[in-house]
Formats: structure tokens, sequence, C-alpha cells
């Protein structure tokens, strides 16, 4: 398969589409408060295949995907992850290959994620072991720790992302300070976005990336923003100054990045989403399924619903506008975030 792009995706307002996030599974091994509510997953039957993800991919590179993060869910909890994206990689040498995950079973395969060239993001909401067992449900900070550490010592290159919670974790900006600066890393707070029903976010939970930075400026000397989208996607980082480290702040919310969004989503039962506000999806796998038709065909007419969606792909801020207590009627975890 070719990597380069032969006809690039492109939506109604010029935007280019590079950039895949494919959620893996909708399982989890955590159960945060901010993101999974109750205990319904998808059905196996309704969930992609390995095979059917890489066939997908296949077809979205020659597009101009040029950068595939896999997500969930949780990655690792999926039987054949690793093995997943050992094929992936072969397939794909160009590919930016990157991963999010909460770590819990990652320690083992670091060396893996260095060989295959993947970048990760690390979710960590918590320093504290007590907190991030109430915030996650589990009591599996240590495991996430070692995981931070194999990273490190395999020289994976690396973020942690945190979700910015008012009256939960807002007075442990300190401590990821003091991580970002001590190990010489990358810590971004992402604002807590409303998902799904009956989560933790509030009015009173939602703490702005203003608020954040301000706080975080008077704790550290922070050297002036930087916005690098090939590197740091749409964070704003600023070096914590006379150290490695850097903190950075994610601001779906406050201030939208739709304008340069150039980003697909595909859940685990394999709908394509354009856009995370936007609750129109597209269902692919039926599709790829149908054995009545070629396989030829198949991607032919998957292709012809990809570009048609992405036509129709919304600046998700109006639809934000529109109701500013939900952004998206499924939880970041059947969505893939
Ligand atoms: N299990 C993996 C992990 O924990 O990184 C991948 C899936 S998780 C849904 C992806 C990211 O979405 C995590 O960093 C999580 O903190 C973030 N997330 C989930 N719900 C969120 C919300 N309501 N607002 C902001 N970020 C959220």
């Amino acid at each position: 398969m070719q990597d380069n792009p032969s006809s690039p995706l492109r939506d109604s307002f010029g935007r280019e589409i590079h950039y895949l996030r494919l959620s893996v599974t909708d399982r989890c091994n955590l159960r945060c408060r901010y993101c999974r509510v109750d205990n319904s997953f998808i059905p196996h039957e309704r969930v992609m295949r390995y095979e059917e993800m890489e066939k997908l991919v296949d077809l979205l590179v020659p597009l101009g995907v040029g950068k595939v993060r896999l997500t969930g869910g949780e990655p690792f909890v999926r039987k054949g992850f690793p093995e997943f994206l050992t094929r992936l990689r072969t397939a794909h040498p160009e590919l930016d290959l990157r991963l999010t995950t909460n770590g819990v079973m990652l320690a083992p395969h670091a060396q893996l994620l260095k060989e295959l060239g993947v970048r990760v993001n690390l979710s960590l909401d918590s320093l504290k072991p007590q907190r991030f067992a109430s915030v996650t449900g589990r009591d599996l900070l240590p495991r996430v720790l070692d995981a931070l550490d194999a990273l490190q010592h395999h020289d994976v290159p690396l973020k942690i992302n945190a979700v910015a919670m008012r009256g939960v974790n807002d007075d442990e900006l300190p401590d990821f300070l003091a991580l970002a600066a001590d190990r010489g890393l990358d810590v971004r707070f992402i604002e807590f976005m409303p998902m799904g029903e009956g989560t933790l976010w509030s009015d009173s939970t939602y703490w702005p990336a203003r608020e954040i930075l301000e706080s975080a400026g008077k704790l550290v000397k922070l050297g002036p923003a930087v916005n690098n989208s090939a590197l740091d996607g749409p964070a704003t980082m600023y070096p914590i100054l006379g150290t490695r480290g850097r903190f950075g702040l994610i601001t779906p919310l406050s201030c939208h990045f739709c304008a340069t969004c150039n980003r697909l989503r595909l859940t685990s039962d394999g709908r394509l989403r354009t856009c995370l506000f936007d609750d129109r999806e597209y269902a692919l796998l039926p599709l790829l399924r149908r054995t009545d038709i070629p396989e030829e065909r198949r991607l032919e007419l998957v292709r012809r619903i990809v570009e048609k969606a992405v036509t129709r792909k919304p600046v998700g801020a109006d639809i934000l506008a529109k109701r500013r207590n939900e952004v998206a009627r499924r939880t970041m975890t059947s969505i893939g975030g």
C-alpha cells in the first residue's frame, strides 16, 4: 500500500484531513468517573476485528491520512493489541503512529513501542494513590508509574495528559509541574468536557485553562507559549524555565481549535465521526462485512462514504455553542478518546 496521498480528503471549509483517531475497543480496565458512567459495552460481534481496522487504515492512508492514534477504551485490554500495532507499522512504515493509554498494562510493552516508533500519550489525572483510586475506580497508580518509568527508560516519546477538574485534582498542579520539571516531560492539562450523562462534569468542576495558566505561572517560571501543531497537536505548551519540562493546556471548550481540525474518528464498532461534537456517525462496518459484494467494490463504496462524510464535517464549536452542557451524547470511551 502506498503512503503517498493521491487525492487528499478535504472538507467544505478547505480543511485537509490527515489524522485518524481509531478506537480499538470500548472496553477499559479503569472506571473513570468523568468518562465511563455505566458498564454497557458494544457486543463483541459489532466490534471491528483487527483485520477490518487494518483495511480501513489501508484505505485512508492513500487519501492523505498520515497520522493514526490508537485509543479506546483502553487499547491494551484488547487481546492481540501489540501484534496489531506491529502489523500496522509493517504495512505503513512512514505512518506517524501514536497511542493514548492509561498505562496500566503498558510497562512490558515499552520496548516494543520504542522499536515501532510509537509516540505515547499517557493519561494520568492524579499522583496521589487514594485519589487516583477514587477517580478511576481502581487502585492502580503504581502500575501507571511503572509504565512512566518504562517509557522513559526506553526513551519513548511521551506526553502526560491530565483532565483538569476543579475540586478534584486542582490542588495537584504543583505536583504535576514538578513531575514535568524533574523528569523533563511534557505535562498537559485538558479542559474537562461534558460528555455523556451523569459524569463528574458540572460548572463547578470545570476548570478553565486561563485559570490553570494563571495558577501555574505563580508556581513556576513559564517561558513564552509555543504552538507546534505537528508535535503538540492542539496543545499550547509553555517551557518551565530552568528545566527540560514543559507545561501545556488543551482547551477544547474555552478556545476551540476547529479552524485547524484535521481529524476523523473511527469508533470501535466501525462508525466514522468527523467531529467529536457532532453526533452524526457513518456506519462503515456493515458495508465492509457484506459478503455479496466483491471486496474491491466494498472498499470503493466505503471510500465514497468517507469522502462524503468529510465534505459534511462541521465546525464543532457551532454545535457546542448550541448545547453548552453536553459535548456529545456518547461517552469518550465509546467514541474513542
Ligand atoms: N484508556 C485510554 C486512556 O486513558 O488514555 C484511552 C481512552 S481515554 C477515553 C482518552 C482520553 O480521554 C484520556 O486522556 C481521558 O482522560 C480523556 N477524557 C475522557 N473523558 C474526558 C472528558 N470528559 N473531558 C476531557 N477529557 C476526557
